[in-house]
C-alpha cells in the first residue's frame, strides 16, 4: 500500500476481509418486480396530474372560456394546479427518500427532477402573467400598474411574489453555466430556497385558490399531497439521520492514510447492520465539528460494511475533503443514507468487470470484496497515474489474489486526450480493442464503472463498441 504517513497508525498490510455474499439471484423475476414497481410509482405520478386536470374540468373550468379574459382565467387556474403538482413531485425526487432511491437510484431521480425544473417555471410564469393580465383587462389598466394595485387587494400576493422570485433563482442557478461558477455549498444553499418557494406559495393557494377553497375533495387531495411530501422530507432528510446516527453512536474510530492525498475514515458504531448498507452504496457524511457540521458530502463505502464499522476512503479534492484528511478519532458523525443502486442487486450476469479511476476506487473495492463470484468470474481494472501513490491498490490486489479474480492496474498518463487508457504495447489498437484484450468476456459481463464523468463516458463508449449492452453498464459518477 502506498502509505506515506499514518497519523493514527499504519494501515494494516493485510485488510481483514469479510466473507463474500453466498450468491446473487440473477433471475429475471427480480427485474420484473423492479419494473412493475417503477411502473406503479410512475402511474401514481401521472394519475396525480390527470386528477388535478379532471378536478378543473368537472368544476367547469373549460366551460367558461368565451373571451380573452375568461381564457386567461382558465389558463391561470390550470397552470397553477399542474405546476404545483409537478413541483411536489420534483421535491420528492430530490429528497433522496430511500423507497424512491431503491427504485431509480439518485442519478435518475435527479435527472428527472432537473428535467421538470424549466416546465414548472414556465407554467408558473404563465400563471402569474395570466392572473395579472386578466385583472388588467377587467379593470382597464396596464399590466404593471395592475400588479402593484393588486398587491394591496389580493391577500398573500406579496408572499406569492416572493415564492415566484425564489423559484426563478433556483432554476437560474441550476443552469449548467451558472452551476459551474458556484461552489457546491452555495448551490446547495440556493436550492434550499426551493423549499422556501413552496412555503411562501401556500398562503395564496389557500386564500385565493378557487380550485381548493370550499371543495372538500380537492382540499383532501392537496393537504394529503403536501403532508406526504413534507413528512418524507422531514423524516428522511432531517430526523432519521440524526436519530439513527445518535442511536448507533457513530464516531470516527481511526483515520488511516492511503496515499499522499487520501485517507480512510473508519466510522465505528453499534448494530450498524440495521443501516442495511451494501457495497457500492454511498452515505452523506456530516462531520460534527464546529466548522464542518453544516457541510455534508457524499462518500461511497470503501469496504464491505460490518455490524461495527463502515469505512470511507476520501480524496483531498477541495476545502472540506482537505479538512477531512485531518479529522480526529472520536469525532461524532451523522450518516444520511445509504443511497445508490451501484450494487450487486443490479447485476444480471455471472461475469463482472469492475473499472475504477483514481478516487473512484472505494465503491469498486467494496464490491470486489463482497461480490458473489467464482474464481475467474471477475476482472478488476484500476486506472491510476502512479500505482505507488494510488488509494486501495494493495487491498484490490489482496482481494484479487484471495478470490482468483483478474486484476489490471493501468498506470501512467493518458495516451491521447480522448483515450481513458495509458500508453502501452497496444497503442495502435482502439480503446475498445484494448478493453477486449484485458477482459475477453466484456460483451457478456455486467460492468461497474466509477470515476470522473469524462472517464466514465469514455469507458462506456468503449464498452458499447465492444458489444456490451447498455443495460449491463452500471456507472457511479462522483458529480452533483
Ligand atoms: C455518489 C457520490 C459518491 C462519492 N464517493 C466518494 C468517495 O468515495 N471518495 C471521495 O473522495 N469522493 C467521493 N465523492 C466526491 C466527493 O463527494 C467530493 O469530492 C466532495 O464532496 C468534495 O467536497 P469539497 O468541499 O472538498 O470540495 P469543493 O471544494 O466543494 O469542490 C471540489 C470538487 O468536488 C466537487 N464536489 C463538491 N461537493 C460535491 C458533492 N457534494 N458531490 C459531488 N461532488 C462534489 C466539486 O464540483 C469540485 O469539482 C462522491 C461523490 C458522489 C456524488
Amino acid at each position: 500500500m502506498a502509505t506515506t504517513d499514518s497519523p493514527q497508525g499504519m494501515a494494516a498490510a493485510e485488510y481483514p476481509l469479510v466473507e463474500p455474499n453466498p450468491k446473487t439471484a440473477l433471475s429475471p423475476k427480480r427485474w420484473t418486480l423492479l419494473n412493475r414497481s417503477q411502473d406503479f410509482v410512475e402511474a401514481l405520478g401521472y394519475l396525480s396530474i390527470l386528477w388535478v386536470i379532471f378536478t378543473f374540468l368537472i368544476d367547469g373550468g373549460a366551460n367558461q372560456i368565451n373571451d380573452l379574459h375568461s381564457t386567461l382565467g382558465a389558463l391561470d387556474r390550470l397552470t397553477a394546479l399542474v405546476a404545483t403538482d409537478l413541483l411536489l413531485i420534483q421535491l420528492l425526487l430530490i429528497a433522496r427518500v430511500p423507497w424512491l432511491d431503491k427504485l431509480y437510484g439518485h442519478d435518475r431521480a435527479t435527472l428527472t427532477h432537473k428535467k421538470l425544473g424549466k416546465p414548472v417555471l414556465y407554467m408558473i410564469i404563465v400563471h402569474f402573467l395570466a392572473v395579472v393580465w386578466g385583472y388588467a383587462i377587467a379593470e382597464g389598466k396596464n399590466v404593471i400598474d395592475e400588479y402593484f394595485s393588486l398587491l394591496n387587494v389580493i391577500p398573500d400576493l406579496i408572499t406569492a411574489s416572493i415564492a415566484f422570485a425564489l423559484m426563478i433563482l433556483v432554476v437560474v442557478t441550476s443552469i449548467k453555466i451558472a452551476r459551474k461558477k458556484l461552489s457546491y455549498e452555495a448551490w446547495y444553499l440556493v436550492h434550499l430556497f426551493g423549499y422556501g418557494s413552496v412555503m411562501f406559495a401556500i398562503p395564496h393557494q389557500i386564500s385565493t385558490g378557487i380550485d381548493i377553497a370550499g371543495k372538500p375533495l380537492a382540499q383532501t387531495f392537496w393537504i394529503s399531497a403536501y403532508l406526504f411530501v413534507a413528512l418524507n422530507i422531514a423524516w428522511f432528510r432531517l430526523l432519521s439521520p440524526i436519530v439513527f446516527s445518535a442511536g448507533h453512536k457513530l464516531q470516527i474510530g481511526k483515520v488511516v492514510r492511503e496515499s499522499s492525498d487520501s485517507v480512510s475514515l473508519y466510522v465505528n458504531g453499534k448494530n450498524l447492520k440495521n443501516f442495511n448498507a451494501t457495497s457500492g452504496q454511498f452515505f452523506i457524511l456530516r462531520i460534527i465539528t464546529p466548522t464542518q457540521w453544516w457541510r455534508a458530502h457524499p462518500f461511497s463505502i470503501s469496504a464491505a460494511p460490518t455490524d461495527k464499522q463502515i469505512r470511507f476512503t476520501i480524496g483531498n479534492r477541495g476545502d472540506d475533503t482537505e479538512l477531512i484528511q485531518h479529522v480526529k478519532p472520536g469525532t461524532r458523525v451523522i450518516l444520511e443514507g445509504p443511497y445508490g443502486v451501484f450494487t450487486e442487486d443490479r447485476r444480471t450476469k455471472d461475469h463482472v468487470i469492475l473499472i475504477a479511476a483514481g478516487i473512484g476506487a472505494p465503491p469498486i473495492r467494496a464490491l470486489a470484496e463482497s461480490i458473489a463470484a467464482k474464481p475467474g468470474d471477475v476482472t478488476i481494472i484500476y486506472r491510476v497515474r502512479d500505482k505507488n501513490d494510488a488509494p486501495l491498490v494493495d487491498e484490490l490486489n489482496q482481494i484479487a489474489k484471495k478470490r482468483g479474480f483478474y486484476i489490471h492496474i493501468l498506470e501512467g498518463n493518458r495516451r491521447h486526450p480522448k483515450s481513458w487508457l495509458p500508453k502501452s504495447a497496444n497503442d495502435n489498437f482502439a480503446d475498445d480493442r484494448v478493453l477486449q484484450t484485458l477482459a475477453p468476456k466484456v460483451s457478456k459481463a455486467d460492468v461497474y464503472i466509477c470515476g470522473p464523468a469524462a472517464f466514465t463516458h469514455a469507458v462506456s463508449n468503449s464498452l458499447l463498441k465492444a458489444g456490451t449492452p447498455a443495460n449491463q453498464i452500471h456507472a457511479e459518477e462522483f458529480a452533483w
